[in-house]
């Protein structure tokens, strides 16, 4: 596998940790949309697209996004469901409420995803377009 295609996004956004948003093609055949480039406490990573997971009302069975107190569409209180907490804190925490849409499965693809992706960003990042929301 090859990346033969990064673009770097940049996106007025309130969250000062997510740098910008990246787009590669792979084998010059397929994109990937909306990867992450997070600036973490031990310096920049890529994090794969994902969507929240969510969890149905049990009253009117409107997906809430998962941890919600309250239901967004009756406002019934949801059942707290006992998860127990990870000792790994926050990183484990935002992959229960996460999942991957597309991901390497290998630390070597994984790896070649981050430098590839980042090493552009840094290229980039003093004169990134800004693009409005999709
Ligand atoms: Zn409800």
């Amino acid at each position: 596998m090859k990346i033969t295609e990064v673009r770097i996004f940049q996106k007025a956004s309130a969250d000062k940790k997510l740098r910008a948003f990246a787009t590669i093609t792979i084998d010059d055949c397929f994109v990937v949309r909306d990867i992450k480039i997070i600036e973490g406490s031990k310096g920049l990573f890529v994090a794969m697209p994902s969507r929240r997971v969510k969890e149905p009302c049990l009253n009117c069975h409107h997906r809430n996004v998962i941890r919600s107190r309250y239901c967004n569409q009756c406002g019934k209180q949801l059942e707290v469901v006992n998860r127990p907490m990870s000792e790994k804190g926050d990183d484990s925490s935002r992959q229960d409420e996460h999942r991957d849409i597309a991901h390497p499965i290998t630390v070597e693809c994984r790896e070649y995803i981050q430098k590839t992706v980042l090493e552009t960003f840094e290229k980039e990042k003093s004169n990134l377009r800004k693009v409005d929301q999709e």
